[in-house]
């Protein structure tokens, strides 16, 4: 059987289910092929946070209030420093909603747009012509089916099926996600055993232990959320030492889940002749939380136009730039560094989060860096009072001021993203110079190292 349309996109999850969607309104013929069964897509994760802001950005219907799919929606956050006393408010603009209830609802949105989808279809195989993609094949009910397509868009999660096998020179790096390329995240939905008794309120931040405690649909419930490199192994040693210091009052576990989430450099290039990888099969997540799903989706809106002009023009898609992620992925390198009681100190002062004429801070809401000289000037004067008071260490600022050196001179590199294809390898050279000065940082918990890469 032989099928015909202007783009296959392979993975139903949510960065293949929103570009269909945008692909479908712009008229053009687009089918997702997902391996899963239609409601089993999702199921692997419940709750999930999206910020606020960019579901409106992305054009989606907002979850309705009373419905099971929105847990909540949310406007604030508290970061905990280690010592367990220091706290900070932060502004934090977060729906949060059940995944597989905002799947199904989007695969509705997007049917009735003119979007197909396949489900239990599982890709196998790129077809060349000429050296170039034309088309793929996919299996469903045991039957092979083959795909003619202009463009073929690898949205197959962290496994990025199409990408890994692509051929070497093709333009798109084909590596794996190993184990020191993943946040590893173990999540406990709880209830509190004497909600009665004051307990812990959910939107809670362990900045030092990566973790935190997040709303659910459970009555008097919460997410105890941890994340680390490495191992599963090493999450459930941070998370027993996070919760022999906290002193949680007792709880029942009601589910837990694990998963993980991409936590390296993005491949140089997510573009290639009628190729393009989206999502975790991109490696596009935020650096400091591992949300990846409204990252894409901004992704996608710049991917919809070009592939509309560019389909209208028998051309090519170009290639995409990650500027931010990778100056803030470098900037974590030397934020890393700190000890517990320099975290006490950087949460208890004004320093990472400073908020504005008295208001609650707003860390970071655009994942970048636009700050004036005089904040610029407020927080190097606020370290260096750090260092003269002996609560930061010369050698661990020294560190963060290096890395944010660095994160500087790699988002400037991006930033200046080759338009023409002639001058990548000379950019991809000097991006790999600048990628090899990131140091790892190996951070000792009381039962465990944790390297991050
Ligand atoms: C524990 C945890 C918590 C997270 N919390 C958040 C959060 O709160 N907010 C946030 O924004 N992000 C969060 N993330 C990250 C987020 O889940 C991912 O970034 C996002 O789901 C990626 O979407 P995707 O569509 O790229 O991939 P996926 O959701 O993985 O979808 C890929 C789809 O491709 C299908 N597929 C794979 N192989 C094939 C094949 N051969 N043929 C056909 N189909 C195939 C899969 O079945 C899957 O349905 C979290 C991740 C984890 C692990």
């Amino acid at each position: 059987m032989v099928e015909n349309y202007d783009v296959v996109i392979v993975g139903a999850g949510t960065a293949g289910t929103y570009l269909g969607w945008l692909l479908s309104k712009k008229g053009i013929s687009v089918v997702i092929i997902e391996k899963d069964k239609r409601d089993q897509v999702g199921k692997r994760l419940d709750v999930i946070h999206f910020e606020t802001d960019r579901i409106k950005k992305a054009g989606i219907p907002p979850p309705q209030v009373g419905y099971p799919e929105l847990v909540g929606i949310f406007e604030e956050d508290t970061v905990n420093a280690p010592d367990f006393k220091t706290k900070k408010k932060i502004r934090a603009l977060q729906t949060i909603i059940r995944l597989s209830y905002f799947l199904q609802r989007m695969y509705k949105i997007v049917e009735s747009d003119g979007g197909k989808f396949l489900f239990e279809c599982k890709f196998l195989e790129l077809i060349f012509e000429n050296d170039k993609i034309v088309g793929l094949f996919a299996e469903k009910n045991s039957e092979k089916i083959e795909f003619r397509t202009r463009i073929v868009i690898d949205a197959s999660g962290t496994s990025g099926v199409v990408r890994t096998c692509l051929p070497a020179e093709y333009g798109v790096e084909t590596f794996k996600l190993g184990p020191n390329d993943v946040m590893y995240v173990l999540l406990q939905y709880i209830k509190w055993s004497k909600p009665e008794e004051p307990y812990p309120q959910h939107l809670n931040g362990f900045i030092y232990y990566l973790a935190w405690l997040g709303p659910c649909h459970i009555e008097n419930g919460v997410i105890i959320g941890v994340g680390q490199p490495g191992s599963y192994e090493n999450v459930a040693k941070v998370r027993d030492d996070l919760l022999k210091k906290v002193n949680f009052p007792p709880y029942e576990i009601v589910k837990s889940e694990k998963g993980f989430t991409p936590y390296r450099r993005p491949p140089y290039s997510l573009v290639a002749d009628g190729f393009l990888c989206i999502g975790d099969a991109s490696v596009i997540t935020y650096p400091f939380s591992g949300h990846g799903v409204t990252a894409t989706w901004m992704l996608c809106i710049i991917a919809a136009d070009v592939i509309e002009t560019t389909l209208k023009q028998e051309g090519y898609i170009t290639r995409e730039q990650g500027a931010k992620f990778a100056g803030l992925y470098m900037q974590l390198s030397g934020i890393l560094n700190f000890t517990e009681k320099e975290w006490n100190y950087l949460v208890g002062s004004n320093i990472i989060y400073r908020s504005r004429k008295g208001e609650i801070p707003e860390p970071n809401k655009e994942y970048e860096a636009d700050m004036s000289f005089g904040e610029i000037l407020k927080i190097a004067l606020g370290l260096l009072g750090g260092i003269i008071k002996r609560k930061l260490s010369l050698k661990n600022v020294k560190k963060l001021l290096k890395a944010n050196g660095l994160a500087g001179k790699i988002r400037k590199h991006y930033e200046n993203y080759p338009e023409n294809p002639d001058n990548f390898d000379a950019w991809v050279e000097e991006a790999e110079e600048l990628w090899k000065q990131k140091k790892l940082v190996i951070k000792q918990y009381p039962s465990v190292a944790v390297e991050y890469h």
